[in-house]
């Protein structure tokens, strides 16, 4: 374990199961192996590294039986490896942890908790395998922070059908997704509601958001809604009303505040290694006294933040998916993960703007986590009413 999570000096991996440490192990090894050499390029070249879809779909995330060993009866796998299985693929690299991210998480959860038993049947076994592959599309052009209170884009029902018109932005993975969960709003009672659009429908025009400084890997697409026709049949029956969005954003929050966590590992790794290569005045910069006290900052925050994920990951293991909580994990890990890249930048000096050196693409991905899945503003204030009582959104 200790070379598996040399960060994790409070000794939380203790409580993963064998069968999940082996299961870990394996990432660490294919990550290691097949993708190290790649990450960086793949990264400037804005582009998903080949077979690390059917790779992952292989380990079988959701469904290799090493994550069920001494689970008798359970259907999921355990909170504490969602969390180290987060950290594990963000502390190597973010955009890769996000893609999958956004399929496991917000995209699978639309279905687990939007499905009729039905639906539920229909699509999320081939979800799990990865034969399907999913995103989710909330967020509009004019509305991210406020989607709740505004959503554009309208459904209209037409018998058995519904048309769906309008647009979205920023949607990881759509361009590779077989199936969009797209949220709209039903033009006759105003609620929100949920439609799964598939790949190369009619009407469904995709374009990928060029020239991003963060999370280079993920394709982020603005898509186009002129009205797409979807079956009453593939509406997401319990979907119908924010609240219940709410339920699915609320179930991944978490997962962003243990990425976060993950991501400032991966550059206390880059780090680590820069400070043992490079010599200033006739030693190896890590012998200088103020360089040890921003590594021994950078541990800190791992370690409080790791601290606070395994609680959370205890919570949600007992069914408490706790609001605050959530919104608490992922503000304070997305800013602690920018002070943290920050210094490994600035520890890194000029070769800290490089890409080849690793810790360029933590520093600039940290700022896609600040704002992703609720802003620091947005979370805080999520924070704030429950405290108070009183709703600044109003
Ligand atoms: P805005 O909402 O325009 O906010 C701008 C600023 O105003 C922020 O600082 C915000 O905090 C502040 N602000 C807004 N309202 C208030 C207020 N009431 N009080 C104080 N401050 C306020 N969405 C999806 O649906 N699916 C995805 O897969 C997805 N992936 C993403 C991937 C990336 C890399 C990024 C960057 C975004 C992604 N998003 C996705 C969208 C993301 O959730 C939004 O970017 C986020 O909700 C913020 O919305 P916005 O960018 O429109 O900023």
């Amino acid at each position: 374990l200790k070379q598996l999570f040399p960060e994790d000096i409070l000794n939380i991996s203790e409580g993963l199961t064998d069968g999940e440490v082996e299961f870990l192990r394996q990432l660490v090894e294919l990550l290691e192996t097949k993708y190290r050499p790649v990450v960086n390029q793949a990264w400037v070249d804005a582009e998903v590294p080949k077979g690390f879809f059917e790779d992952i779909g292989k380990l079988g995330y959701y469904t290799n039986p090493l994550l069920f060993e001494g689970r008798e009866g359970k259907k999921q796998t355990s909170q504490l490896f969602q969390f180290f299985f987060a950290f594990t693929m963000s502390r190597f690299d973010v955009s890769l942890n996000t893609l999958i991210g956004v399929h496991s998480g917000l995209g699978f959860n639309s279905f687990l908790f939007g499905g009729s038993p039905e639906q539920v049947q229909k699509y999320v076994p081939k979800l799990a395998s990865h034969e399907l592959r999913t995103c989710f599309a909330l967020t509009e052009p004019d509305h991210g922070s406020d989607v709740a209170w505004g959503l554009d884009t309208t459904a209209r029902r037409e018998g058995d059908k519904w048309i769906l018109n309008g647009a979205k932005r920023w949607i990881g993975g759509a361009s590779v997704a077989d199936l969009i969960p797209v949220y709209a709003r039903d033009e006759e009672t105003n609620k929100p509601k949920c439609f799964i659009v598939k790949a190369g429908q009619e009407g469904l025009d995709i374009d990928i958001i060029e020239n991003k400084i963060a999370l280079r890997i993920v394709p982020n697409a603005n898509i186009h809604l002129k009205d797409v026709v979807v079956d009453e049949s593939d509406r997401l029956q319990n979907i119908n009303s924010f609240k219940d969005i709410a339920k699915v954003l609320y179930s991944t929050r978490a997962g962003v505040a243990f990425m976060a966590t993950g991501a400032m590992a991966g550059a206390l790794q880059a780090t680590l290694k820069y400070v043992t290569e490079r010599k200033q005045f006739g030693k190896d910069i890590s012998n200088y006294q103020l360089v040890q006290e921003k590594l021994a900052m950078m541990q800190a925050n791992v370690t409080s933040a790791m601290a606070l994920c395994s609680q959370i990951a205890r919570q949600q293991e007992n069914g408490d998916y706790n609001e605050i909580v959530t919104s608490v994990g992922k503000m304070i890990n997305a800013l602690r993960l920018r002070e943290t890249v920050a210094m490994g930048r600035g520890i890194c000096g000029g070769n800290g703007i490089v890409v080849d050196y690793d810790i360029a693409r933590f520093f600039s991905d940290a700022e896609a986590v600040y704002t992703y899945e609720g802003t620091h503003e947005i979370n805080a204030l999520v924070i704030g009413r429950a405290m108070t009582g009183q709703s600044a959104f109003n």
